[in-house]
Order: C-alpha cells, then sequence, then structure tokens
C-alpha cells in the first residue's frame, strides 16, 4: 500500500542530499559525477549512490560520456524533465482545462470540457479525475509517474489550505477543500492558487525565464493582475493582490459596476463592457467584438484603444509602484488586434516616470490558452522538485518497495 504522503514527512539522514545534488542538475546541464561532487562538496561514494537513486526514480538520466583527455570516459547526467508528469487544472466559470505536462511545463496532452456555471465542484473535479485518467493511459499508462497536481482557480484562494474564498464566478464553491477532494483521486502534493497568479507564473517561467519582475493582466469580464516580483509570485496578505478589476478610473464616475460602486476598471474596460458598449445593448457580444477588431472596424478599434487607454491609467500607477521591466497582456480583448495594447502603451508611456518605463516591455501574452495549466504545474513542480519533497519521494518509492527505513517523526 502506498504510504499517506504524511507519513514521510521528514527527510531521512540516509536519503538527505540526493535532493540537494538534484538541485544542481535542474538547470538542465550535463554534468559527470565528479564534477557534481567538486560542485556541491560531497563525497564522491555519496554523489555516486544518491545519482544512481535519482536515475532509479526517473529524475536524471544518463546523458552520454563526455570527452576525456586519456583514461576512461566519464558519464554525465542531466535532470530528465519527462521521467515523471505532472497535471495542471484551470477551472473557470464554463470551462475546465486539464492538461499532462513534463518537469518543466511543457504541455504532454490536454483536453478542456464545458459545464454549467452553477456546477458544483464535486461534479467539476470528477469530470476533471476522468479526463486525466484518460489522458495519463493514452499517453502510455503514466499514472504511476504522476507526481503532482497544481489547480488555478476564478478567484481568491485561501492558498495554505487549498480552498476558494467567495468565487465571484462560482457561488457555492466557498470554502471547498479543494486540494483534500483531489488528492483523494490523486494522493500526491495538490496546490490550489487564483487562476490569474498562476498564469503570470506561467507565463514567466516559459517564456521570460530571466526577467524577475513581470506585471500579467488578464482582461475577461474582469480584470485582473499577477504579480512576479524579485522572481517570487506575490500573493498579498489575503492572496487578493493584483485585483485591479475595481479600481476606480476617472472617466467612469457614471458607470455603476457589478460591485455596486461607480468607475471600476472592469464596468469601463472588461471585454462585456466593451462589446456593451459597441451595440448599446445589455447584452454583451464578445465574440463579434473579437472578429471587428480582428477586421480592423473603426468603431471596434476606437473602443478598444480607450479601453487599453483605460487599463493603462490604472497600470501606469503599478508601474512606478514596482518598476516591473515587463508587462504581458492577455485575454479576450486582445485577440481583437492590437487596438487595446496601443492604448495600454500609449498611457502607461506618457504617465509612468521615466525611469519606470525606460527599459520596460509591454506584449501580448505568448501562451495565450494554454498559460494557466502552464502556469498551476509549474507551480506545483517547484513545490514536488524541492529538496525535501525528492527526500520523501524517494522516501516513499523505497517504503513502496517494501525496503527497510527509519521515519523520523
Ligand atoms: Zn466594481
Amino acid at each position: 500500500m502506498r504510504p499517506s504522503k504524511d507519513f514521510v514527512q521528514v527527510a531521512m539522514p540516509g536519503f538527505n542530499r540526493a535532493g540537494d545534488i538534484f538541485q544542481y542538475l535542474r538547470d538542465g546541464v550535463p554534468r559527470t559525477r565528479i564534477e557534481l561532487a567538486e560542485l556541491t562538496g560531497f563525497a564522491r561514494s555519496t554523489i555516486f549512490s544518491r545519482i544512481q537513486t535519482l536515475a532509479d526514480a526517473g529524475l536524471v538520466m544518463n546523458v552520454g560520456d563526455a570527452r576525456s583527455s586519456g583514461g576512461r570516459p566519464a558519464t554525465r547526467f542531466a535532470f530528465n524533465p519527462s521521467g515523471r508528469v505532472l497535471l495542471g487544472i484551470e477551472v473557470g466559470a464554463e470551462r475546465t482545462t486539464v492538461a499532462l505536462t513534463d518537469l518543466i511545463g511543457q504541455i504532454i496532452a490536454r483536453v478542456a470540457f464545458d459545464h454549467p456555471p452553477t456546477a458544483g465542484p464535486t461534479e467539476v473535479f470528477d469530470r476533471a479525475r476522468d479526463k486525466a485518467e484518460d489522458l495519463l493511459e493514452s499517453t502510455g499508462d503514466r499514472s504511476k509517474d504522476l507526481i503532482g497536481v497544481g489547480i488555478g482557480l476564478p478567484g481568491p484562494v485561501e492558498r495554505s489550505a487549498g480552498r476558494p474564498v467567495r468565487l465571484p464566478t462560482l457561488p457555492g464553491w466557498d470554502g471547498f477543500d479543494v486540494a483534500g477532494y483531489v488528492s483523494r483521486a490523486f494522493p500526491v502534493p495538490v496546490l490550489v492558487d487564483n487562476d490569474i497568479n498562476l498564469m503570470a507564473l506561467g507565463e514567466q517561467r516559459t517564456f521570460w525565464p530571466d526577467t524577475k519582475n513581470l506585471l500579467f493582466i488578464r482582461v475577461a469580464s474582469g480584470v485582473g493582475m499577477g504579480i512576479i516580483s524579485s522572481g517570487a509570485l506575490q500573493r498579498g496578505a489575503d492572496g487578493s493582490a493584483g485585483d485591479l478589476g475595481h479600481v476606480a478610473v476617472g472617466r467612469g464616475s457614471d458607470m455603476l459596476c457589478d460591485c455596486g460602486n461607480y468607475g471600476c476598471l472592469e464596468a469601463l474596460a472588461g471585454a462585456p463592457a466593451v462589446a456593451r458598449s459597441l451595440t448599446g445593448s445589455a447584452e454583451a457580444d464578445v465574440a463579434n467584438l473579437i472578429v471587428l477588431g480582428q477586421r480592423g472596424d473603426v468603431r471596434a478599434s476606437t473602443a478598444l484603444r480607450q479601453a487599453g487607454r483605460d487599463i493603462g491609467s490604472v497600470l501606469a500607477g503599478c508601474v512606478n509602484m514596482l518598476n516591473p521591466s515587463v508587462v504581458v497582456v492577455s485575454g479576450p480583448i486582445v485577440e481583437a488586434g492590437d487596438s487595446v495594447l496601443a492604448g495600454i502603451r500609449e498611457v502607461v508611456y506618457k504617465r509612468s516616470l521615466p525611469l519606470a518605463t525606460a527599459r520596460l516591455t509591454i506584449a501580448k501574452s505568448q501562451a495565450m490558452h494554454d498559460v494557466g495549466v502552464i502556469g498551476a504545474a509549474s507551480m506545483v513542480a517547484e513545490h514536488v522538485l524541492s529538496p525535501l519533497a525528492i527526500e520523501n519521494m524517494l522516501a516513499a518509492a523505497r517504503l513502496d518497495d517494501g525496503a527497510p527505513v527509519a521515519v523520523s517523526a
């Protein structure tokens, strides 16, 4: 029987260092065991045995021999990103995406399914579990290789408990134990976070790995921002950092927002608001707005550019405050041509301080639709590939093999 993850909480003295040695290989550079001994300062005998353990666990692979000036060529080892797999799940108001990824967040297979906005968490996660099991099976029975699940939810999340807090788009989910429920189906670490935080993480880790300060803006029905500062995701005290949608914009003092206030950014620049401003009707046709914008329709482009200026007026303050080097913009209205981005650039470069914009790049999302699941997988990868998590994974594997181990309490 597989031990519960609570059973092996503390790394064992005999195992430690495998997790530490693994960290040196995560950059993907192949190294010989001698080079690793020099790099880490550990005894060669330690390196030899731990590399073997990591290779047996599928985390490290032999990548051929190093050139040698004489004597026996030395075998080189490198991180094996496809040796184990992760699941990234992005829950939306009416659509959920499940992706199977490798350990660096590259998608192996993905599937999405629609559900009514009234669907409860057990219904959505039971269907996600079935889809995930299909993905694991259809890609070569990889269930045994699964080491973590990351989940993004459309709203604030109490991260330590893995529970949503008052999701505006999913009523009835408040306080549901998402991590606990999903780990019953998949007994591996399950981490839950706000979807825009995960999109920021996915975009930065995948496309801007050398950028330590990045803001990710998503403009859909709401407007949200994920903040990466000094290389780390910033969630704020209660997980609601970056909620730009209800920041007041001077121009909209007569625009009533769903939250009850007037002049909120999302009441002016959210995708449904822009679509309504075009037709003048209460019905929002965002799909039509995208088509018109892509065609270069003058009225649509003008409305989109104004939405960009409104977003820019709030974003300029964020740029002054946080000094990012990259701002990434995503969401349906960004797909409607370049007018939104042009409006954002116009205001941010005019209103932010010169020092904050001297080397600022404002770009469209490169990951677009997959960024949420890539980010969910990236979040859980960081957790399960940490030194302690690696030690625990190796210890659990030994327990499964029936090998005697001493577990410290
Ligand atoms: Zn509001």
